[in-house]
């Protein structure tokens, strides 16, 4: 049927109009949702052209019933009302498609750019985001419990990330004193309970996540059609058969919602994040962000998270193969591994990445790194420390992980001109070592600032274009590609004035 072609006459269409209607009864009694709005919206189309307002506005209401946010049938809609003289409710309706076709490329490409927002200082509307990107799920883990895995090569891209819905807060670590904290945990923990009592797609997504205390067997991986986008589909018809799917009553468990957030919770205060945008305010927020929640840890990560008002960015901080499990740290990793080891255990679990087997499996090795720990705690040459863990070693990701335990005495070495004079000559400079931690560790502040700070000094680190490269490399991976090299000038310059040490 020539429908496209300039020649198609009113049979041509009054015949399409008769083959979408077939396609939409099949596709309403196939229950396929996908196929039933996009032909709805085709339908709405053909009858625009044989002028049939009332069906093709009927045709636009019924697509968009099925999926408030169709595209297709948006802007039908717009142009619908727009013919009608309804200009404000027309151009609400193209917005709105609009924000839909731009959050799907989004999806698709991964591609964020928040150069504009960081530009103008954080102020303004924040740039929308969508919710889950497409190539990435979730996964039983090698190690029994669930992962979340990259299904492509990524590179600084990021996967995705879930608004907190309204049930994020935020807290100020300095001037708040514990009733205070608790004050505001239990009027978050009112807000996830009202929202998982009103809306069963997000007590379905709360009942995805682990309580701690399923056995490994229990864990069940969900499937990521549930973390779709809410603009893309009806989130509320999802998210109930999702519900009934898993077994779960209307009624909301209260006790696991409680074990769910325990187990759960973000906060933004956390070495693994970062806080864009709260123009230099100490903030700490904690919420619960579903897709990051099935993200286990490593001390030698790949993955960063990134806040950045109510949204929690996961984005890769090195480069990510195809199939990789992606990681981020729960805790500080720039520390020994007996360190990691407690804080592991802190948290419930013991650490076996490879990181924590290389350093702690061979026991020379493990002996020779408590020594140093020891040597220092007790107040040990700090220089000699660096210059065996220099020697110690030549292969180069060995070198980056102990570099990485022992950043803090790097940092302390470097720090010092009377101990850089005396041992200066036998360890590389601050900006090589730095490159080299950030291969350990992926993008991390602390390191970028070492690098800035190295390569200002301009100290064996090439250069100055190989120098701005690799500073922009490590930029993003703390910051993700969410902003281009212009901007991410600007957000050094806010991390180092937050130190208030050095200008670039
Ligand atoms: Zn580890």
């Amino acid at each position: 049927m020539a429908i496209k072609g300039v020649a198609a006459s009113r049979e041509d269409w009054r015949e399409y109009v008769a083959v979408c209607s077939r396609i939409i009864d099949a596709a309403s009694s196939g229950h396929d949702r996908r196929v039933l709005c996009s032909t709805l919206a085709h339908r709405a189309d053909a009858r625009a052209r044989l002028g049939d307002a009332a069906c093709w506005l009927a045709d636009c209401d019924a697509a968009l019933a099925a999926e408030p946010a169709h595209p297709g049938a948006l802007l039908s809609k717009g142009a619908l009302l727009s013919g009608l003289g309804r200009y404000a409710a027309a151009d609400e309706a193209r917005e709105l498609a609009e924000q839909c076709r731009r959050l799907e490329a989004q999806a698709r490409s991964g591609a964020v750019d928040l150069s504009e927002w960081v530009l103008a200082g954080f102020a303004g509307k924040f740039p929308d985001l969508a919710e889950y990107v497409g190539s990435v799920e979730v996964l039983r883990s090698p190690h029994g419990c669930r992962g979340f895995r990259c299904e492509e090569r990524r590179v600084g891209g990021y996967f995705g990330n879930r608004q907190g819905g309204g049930d994020r807060e935020r807290v100020i670590p300095d001037a708040a004193d514990s009733d205070e904290k608790m004050f505001v945990w239990k009027d978050f923990v009112d807000k996830v309970l009202e929202a998982a009592e009103k809306c069963p797609k997000s007590a379905a997504l709360i009942y995805t996540l682990s309580t701690g205390e399923e056995r490994q067997d229990e864990f069940v991986v969900p499937d990521m059609a549930i973390f779709k986008n809410e603009t893309e589909g009806d989130s509320l018809s999802d998210g109930t058969s999702a519900a009934r799917a898993m077994g779960t009553q209307e009624a909301v468990h209260v006790d696991r919602i409680l074990k769910v957030l325990d187990v759960n919770c973000l906060t933004e205060d956390a070495p693994a994040a970062d806080v864009l945008g709260n123009n230099g305010v100490v903030n700490c927020g904690v919420g619960l962000w579903v897709l990051p929640s099935f993200i286990n840890h490593s001390c030698h990560p790949n993955a960063r998270r990134t806040h950045i008002g109510d949204h929690a960015i996961v984005h890769a901080s090195r480069d990510i193969k195809a199939g990789e499990e992606i990681t981020f740290p729960y805790f500080d990793v720039l520390v020994p591994v007996s360190k990691r080891r407690e804080a592991s255990r802190a948290w419930g679990f013991e650490c076996k990445c490879d990181r924590c087997r290389f350093e702690a499996e061979d026991s020379i090795l493990r002996q020779e790194i408590l020594k140093s720990e020891n040597d220092l705690a007790s107040g040990g040459d700090i220089g000699a420390v660096v210059v065996w863990l220099e020697e110690k070693t030549r292969k180069s990701m060995v070198k980056a992980f102990l570099r990485a335990s022992f950043w803090s005495t790097y940092s302390a070495l470097y720090d010092s001109d009377k101990l850089m004079r005396k041992r200066g000559r036998r360890v590389p400079s601050e900006a090589l070592v730095a490159e080299s931690v950030a291969d350990a560790v992926g993008g991390n502040e602390s390191v970028l600032k070492a690098m800035l700070r190295g390569s200002r000094d301009g100290n064996g680190c090439g250069n100055r274009l190989e120098v701005e490269d690799k500073v922009v490399t490590i930029g993003r991976a703390t910051y993700c590609k969410l902003v281009k090299r212009h901007a991410m000038r600007d957000l050094f310059r806010l991390t180092l004035d937050a130190t208030n040490k050095i200008n670039i």
